[in-house]
Parts: structure tokens; sequence; C-alpha cells
């Protein structure tokens, strides 16, 4: 074939690029494309993190192809508009792609198989985004798992494709026009942290390095991940999220090492490798039961009582703002702000707060993380959101309501966390942090009471739950 179109998604890189390399070894020239979404303003699910970091990855992308000869072509608007825009002008004979895990995605590769029909040319998709296809596991009775465990366990089972070549030459065709590569005011957002982490492939590829080095966080990640402070964990999720790493070469590089530890180290990379295959857990709830993006998963928690964030813009901006009183959501939530990331105990905090201690519906919080994480995932999110809401698969039972006081001691016993990021709680010691305080009392002269008290709304939420088992009603919720 003389020319070939790779769209680049959430796939970023150069190093095994399932797509990209089906598209190299197929064509003479490849017209490497990223599309530009066209919204502007607004949006439920994306935020300036996001897409500070895309912009910043797209700029390391656009220089990674240069050096191998090739050339990124920027458009903008409905993908399957612009592909069938460029594959005219280019006359190319296929379009490469790797598939997405969001039905979102799954409804433009649904177009362009029908463009490729229409005009007569090949539309190549492949699986890239995990380690397993999103239906390539089934239970013995050919049913989509709902439940992590069995899950794992026929997924550690499987044998994992090996990890492709990195493509080194690629010839993309002179005179394709492109708009040029973008920044935030394409969507005209504003900045709003100077602390994102460091987007593009090679930076990527170092955090890799870094993570299973000889004293890599790898090394005592079984117990470290808890620790709030300090690299604990392998903060690849954005890398994840943008396919700045091939979630191959992280698995396989994770089995080399472990081949050469002994059982203890070989406990952390195995409890790492199951972390990494809750997010092929989360892909495949999304592609079985896409309802989870408007409802619960769960039918018996359907239409539960929940408080509304436009009903009650007040205490939801508390929440936002790490106003709430209590020192741990807090400092999640101002970290969470600040820096477009948040640890995982954190959001598992973060979250259940909103949603057991104010009784807020999880989507609320959800897309408010959407729009703040620079890994924000359509399918890791909606799952941790239903885990702690208790309305998710395999989520926390709904009598799981985690006390934020107790969660502080037994996660921030110094009060390192805290003190970093709600800088008003300075002089407060340690004791005084994780001390359940009654509402109206202040820690500090300048940081709010306690907007609520928690045992008191952890009894309304049990009771909330209970009635509405009781009641038996599971009616999907209304859009
Ligand atoms: C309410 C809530 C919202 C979340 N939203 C997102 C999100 O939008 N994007 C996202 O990538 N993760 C999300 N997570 C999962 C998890 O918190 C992050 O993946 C993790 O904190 C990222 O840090 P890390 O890369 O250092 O993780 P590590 O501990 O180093 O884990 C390695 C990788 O494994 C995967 N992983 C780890 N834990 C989970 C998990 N519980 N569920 C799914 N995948 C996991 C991630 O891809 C992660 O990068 C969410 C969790 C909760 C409770």
């Amino acid at each position: 074939m003389n020319t070939a179109i790779h769209w680049f998604r959430r796939d970023l890189r150069l190093s095994d690029n399932t797509a990209l390399n089906a598209a190299a070894g197929a064509a003479e020239q490849v017209v490497t494309v990223y599309v530009l979404s066209d919204w502007q303003g607004q949006h439920r699910w994306v935020g300036p993190n996001r897409q500070d970091f895309l912009c910043a990855c797209l700029q390391a992308l656009s220089k990674n192809l240069e050096a191998v000869g090739g050339r990124l072509i920027i458009r903008c608007g409905p993908a399957e508009r612009e592909l069938e825009k460029l594959a005219a002008e280019t006359r190319a004979g296929a379009i490469f792609f790797n598939r997405d895990p969001d039905p979102f995605g799954r409804a433009v590769e649904d177009k362009l198989v029908a463009l490729g029909g229409r005009l007569g040319i090949t539309v190549s998709a492949h699986d890239d985004v995990a380690l397993h296809a999103r239906d390539e596991l089934l239970s013995g009775s050919r049913e989509p798992y709902r439940v992590y465990s069995p899950y794992y366990k026929a997924w550690a089972k499987l044998p994992k494709a090996a990890v492709g070549p990195r493509v080194k030459h690629l010839r993309t065709p002179p005179d394709i026009g492109s708009l040029p590569l973008p920044d935030l005011s394409h969507w005209k957002l504003q900045s709003e942290s100077t602390r994102i982490i460091e987007a593009g492939e090679r930076a990527a590829r170092q955090r890799l390095t870094g993570f299973i080095a000889a004293h890599g966080a790898i090394r005592r990640y079984a117990k470290g991940r808890t620790e709030l402070t300090g690299p604990t964990t392998s903060r690849f999720s954005q890398d994840l999220r943008w396919g700045l790493l091939s979630v191959r070469e992280i698995y396989h590089r994770c089995r080399d090492l472990a081949a050469s530890l002994d059982d203890a180290g070989r406990e952390n990379v195995e409890k790492f490798i199951s972390e990494i295959a809750w997010r092929d857990f989360y892909f495949q709830i999304l592609h079985h039961f896409p309802h989870v993006l408007h409802d619960d998963f769960s039918p018996a928690t359907r239409g539960l009582p929940w408080r509304q964030a436009a009903d009650r813009p007040k205490e939801f901006a508390r929440w936002c703002e790490g106003t709430t009183g209590f020192p741990i959501v807090d400092a999640g939530m101002r970290q969470l702000s600040a820096t477009g990331y948040m640890h995982n105990r954190l959001r598992m905090i973060t979250a259940m707060f909103l949603t057991k201690d104010l009784r807020f519906y999880w989507r609320d919080g959800e897309s408010f993380f959407m729009r703040k994480l620079v890994c924000g995932d359509i399918g890791n999110n909606n799952g941790g959101w239903q885990w702690s809401a208790g309305t998710g698969a395999d989520a926390a039972p709904y009598f799981r309501v985690q006390n934020p006081w107790t969660q502080s001691e037994r996660f921030d016993p110094n009060g390192d966390y805290i003190r970093e990021w709600v800088p008003e709680l300075r002089d407060v010691p340690p004791g005084r942090l994780h001390a359940p305080l009654a509402k109206g009392l202040r820690l500090a002269k300048d940081y709010p009471p306690p907007m609520l008290d928690h045992s008191a709304e952890r009894d309304a939420t049990l009771a909330m739950f209970k009635a509405h088992r009781a009641s038996g009603k599971t009616e999907p919720r209304v859009e």
C-alpha cells in the first residue's frame, strides 16, 4: 500500500504501539494524525489539567515523529469527518487505530467502519489499551465478570501479548495541511495548575525506569502503596490514560524483575500487577454494562434518594474547594486542584465523604474528578466512584463507611500529608489533627470547623440504604 493513516487517540507513543506498527508495516507512507475535539468552555468531564497535559504530550509526540522522519498532522472536529477528508486528500488506502475502551470512542469506530465500506478503504482496528481485550475474559457460564477476584484469577492465568518494537522510520507525505499544535486557548480554557506532572513519552519512560530500579517504589509496593507522601506508587496513571507507556511493556518489565527477586520481592511485584488488572476489569465493566455511565451498576441501589450538587451548591463547593473542616479530606481535595492528581487512598476517603457523609450522588463527584484529574479515565473513575458509593461492581458494601478521623490517623500518623496541603494546620500537633472534633469547634483560627458530625451522618446513610432495601425499589434513574 502506498499511503495509510494512523489515527492517534490515547496511544501517544512510538514504542510498542500496535496500530502504528501495523500501519508502518503495511504502507510506504503513514499520515499520523491527532483530531482535536471542537467543544469550547465548559465540559462535564474535561478540564484544563488534562488538556494541558495532552497539549504537552502532542508537542512531545510531534518531535518524536520528526526524529524518525514523520510528521504529526493536527485536525479538529468530528473524527469520522476529519478522517474522511484526510483519506480523500492523501488517497490513503487504510485507516489504522487502536480501539478505545469507552462507548463514545466505540461509536466513532462504528462510523469509521461504515465509512471504510463506503470509500472502499481498509479500516484496521487494534487492541492495545489493555492487557486483555474487553470481551476476552468471560466466566464459565460465558457471562461477563462482575466481581474482581474471579476476574483476576482468570486474567492472571492467560498469556499476555509480547512487547512490540519502537517505530524507527516513518515517512509522512509532504504538503498535508495541519493546524498548529494546540494550547489551552483551543478549548477556551485557562490553566489551573502549574504543578502538573511532566508530559511526553520520554518522561513516562523515565518514570517506568525509576519505578523498577534498584531503589524504585515497586520494591516495597505492597506496604508502601498506602503511604500518602513520597514516591510510594508508580505514578503511571496519566501515562496509561494517554498511552505514553504500553501496558504490555509495564507488565513484562515487572515480570522480568519478579524473576530476579526472592519471595518477598515477588510479592510486591504481584501486588502491583494485580492493581494494573483493576484497569482491565473496569474497561470490561464499561463495555458489558455501559449503563454505569449514567446509573448505578447494581440494580439494588438504583433510585436511592441521594442529594444533588445542583440543589446544595454551597455544601458541594466546600467539598470541591477542600474547606469541609475535615483535614484529611481537605488535604486530598487541595492536592487534586493543585496538581491534577490524588493518591488512591485519598480518592477513596474523599469519595466516601461526598457519598456517605454528605450523601451526594456519586455522579457529581465523578464529573468533578474527571474535570480535575490529569489521569481522568472514564472506566477507572466510574469504577472508583461506584465502588466508594457502594453502588458498583464488586463495590465496598454499603455499610462500609470510612471514618475520616481514623483514616487520617492510620494513613497519615504524623500529619505530614495534611500539613503539606492545608498550611493553616501547620502548627497543630498530629494527635489533634486526627481527634474527632465536635461541630462548631476549630483546629486553627483560619481553618473552618467540621461541616458535619461524621457518626450522625453515617447513621443517616445506613438508614437510607436500609430503607431503600426494605422498599424493594430498584427503578432506573431518569436522565
Ligand atoms: C474515586 C476514585 C476515582 C478514580 N479515578 C481514576 C481515574 O480517573 N483514572 C485512573 O487511572 N485511576 C483512577 N482511580 C484509581 C486509582 O486511584 C489510580 O489509578 C491511582 O491512584 C493512580 O496512581 P498510580 O498510577 O501511582 O497508581 P499505582 O498504585 O502505581 O497503580 C498502577 C496503575 O494501576 C491502575 N490502578 C491502580 N489502582 C486502581 C484502581 N483502584 N482502579 C483502577 N485502576 C487502578 C492504574 O492504571 C495505575 O496507574 C480512581 C480511584 C477512585 C477510588
